[in-house]
């Protein structure tokens, strides 16, 4: 560990930061209407794609809180935001892109989707229905506090077809979740799973966090313990994201964070006991869940780099060799006609490089890659992988390349890695 740290330096703790650095091409905007219009028109080459909706409000302060989100106190804002999705959505449906092939998952992320009136969001989810082929087994979620979850709530997002939940729980500790500006007490979170539940939303995943400020290895292990406890089927794990790591909005400026080893401890309790939990699996270096509900469609999705449509202020996606951004500024995206072509959207072309390499970070992101589909990476990473497996964080299982338990632990720095090379060749073509 003391050789990896020295090698590493700080440990990188959110898989997007560790894919800031790509160079992609910026289209001007005056060329956007064209380039969107012209992928529009054609059949869509991959069949794995999402779709996210960014409600970005809410009504809590958590003080480790990045996400782009502001108040949910003005009703007509909160209306007419999401009718500008709406209207967003319906303006594609006629294209052939979005006819040529069905979606995989829906997702609401926020903010918190449920802090505004959730016939809002039966109201987006009708429009998906309509404009676009969903699959079967179309994993639909939405995110939520505990605070958030009643009976009325859940049978309106039952009734429109959601049938995954994501709950922020963070801690069990009711003064930890208070300190981190959580509302409810840890005593209602049980019942409130019982309820989603018992309304029918049998796909449910938490959310935990270490390396909290006044949060021990022992307070720690009994988190870990009470959420292998419940009857869910996915359980998420996430550090505390650093402020230093450029984060500006998170609320810690005195954070001190454990020795790297200690934290490494905290990490392996939860690889290990959620891991290792009777018929749950581990799907990437975050998440672990039962073998058929818990894998999260859209999460393990986009951090593989499929298709996505998003829709939402601050809202990115990527398709058809574009990647996009929406302004962050909710007043800035409900300016316009509700056309998603001529919205104030930015416009990348995704390098075609980048397209032929990406699926490196299904190892990094997604915990290991077959031999055969690194056949035609290894000229590109094979010092790298070389140098990986000589630190005991990549193995080679049989026809596979797998993180170790120490290379899930790093696997931020691993896909920074394979990002600085990916960087690299594109500057030098
Ligand atoms: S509930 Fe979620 S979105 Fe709202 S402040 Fe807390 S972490 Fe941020």
């Amino acid at each position: 560990m003391d050789q990896l740290i020295n090698d590493f330096n700080h440990r990188i703790r959110s898989a997007s930061h560790a894919k800031r650095r790509l160079p992609f091409q910026e289209i001007p905007a005056a060329a956007r209407t064209n380039y969107l219009d012209e992928i529009f028109r054609h059949s869509c080459q991959t069949q794995n794609r999402v779709i996210y909706i960014h409600i970005p409000f809410c009504n809590n302060t958590c003080n480790f809180c990045f996400y782009n989100k502001q108040k949910t106190d003005n009703p007509e804002l909160v209306e007419h935001y999401c009718q500008t999705i709406i209207s967003q959505i319906h303006s594609l449906a006629s294209f052939e892109y979005f006819e040529s092939a069905p979606f995989s998952a829906v997702y609401f992320g926020g903010g918190t989707p449920t802090s505004i009136p959730v016939k809002h969001l039966a109201s987006i989810l009708n429009a998906i229905k309509s404009s676009f082929s969903l699959a079967d087994t179309c994993e639909i979620t939405v995110e939520s506090t505990i605070a958030e979850i009643d009976t009325d709530t859940l049978s309106i997002l039952k009734n429109a077809g959601v049938n995954r939940m994501s709950l922020g729980v963070q801690t069990f500790q009711t003064p930890l979740r208070h300190f981190l500006g959580r509302k409810s007490d840890a005593g209602v979170i049980e019942e409130k799973i019982r309820l989603v539940r018992k309304a029918g939303i049998s796909n449910l995943c938490i959310d935990l966090m270490y390396n909290l400020p006044g949060q021990t290895p022992l307070g720690w292990q009994n988190d870990l313990i009470l959420a292998s406890q419940l009857p869910i089927t996915g359980c998420s794990v996430y550090p505390l994201i650093d402020p230093s790591s450029g984060i500006d909005n998170v609320q810690f400026p005195n954070l001190k964070y454990p020795e790297i080893s200690a934290e490494y401890n905290l990490f392996a309790e939860a690889d290990n006991r959620l891991g290792n939990r009777k018929d749950w699996i581990r799907f990437s270096p975050v998440q672990y869940g039962h073998s058929e509900l818990g894998k999260a469609t859209y999460i393990s999705s986009h951090a593989q780099y499929a298709d996505m449509l998003a829709f939402g202020a601050g809202a990115g996606g990527r398709f058809g060799g574009l990647q996009y951004l929406f302004p962050p500024v909710i007043d800035k995206f409900v300016e316009g006609n509700g056309n998603f072509i001529n919205s104030a959207l930015s416009l990348w072309s995704i390098d075609s490089t980048f397209q032929k390499l990406k699926n490196i970070f299904r190892l990094s992101e997604g915990l290991a890659i077959s031999k055969e589909e690194y056949s035609g990476l290894a000229i590109h990473f094979n010092d790298i992988i070389d140098w990986l497996i000589s630190k005991d964080m990549v193995a080679l299982e049989a026809d596979t390349y797998e993180l170790t338990q120490a290379g899930r632990f790093w696997a931020g720095n691993i896909s920074s890695l394979f990002s600085e090379r990916i960087n690299n060749r594109l500057q030098s073509e």
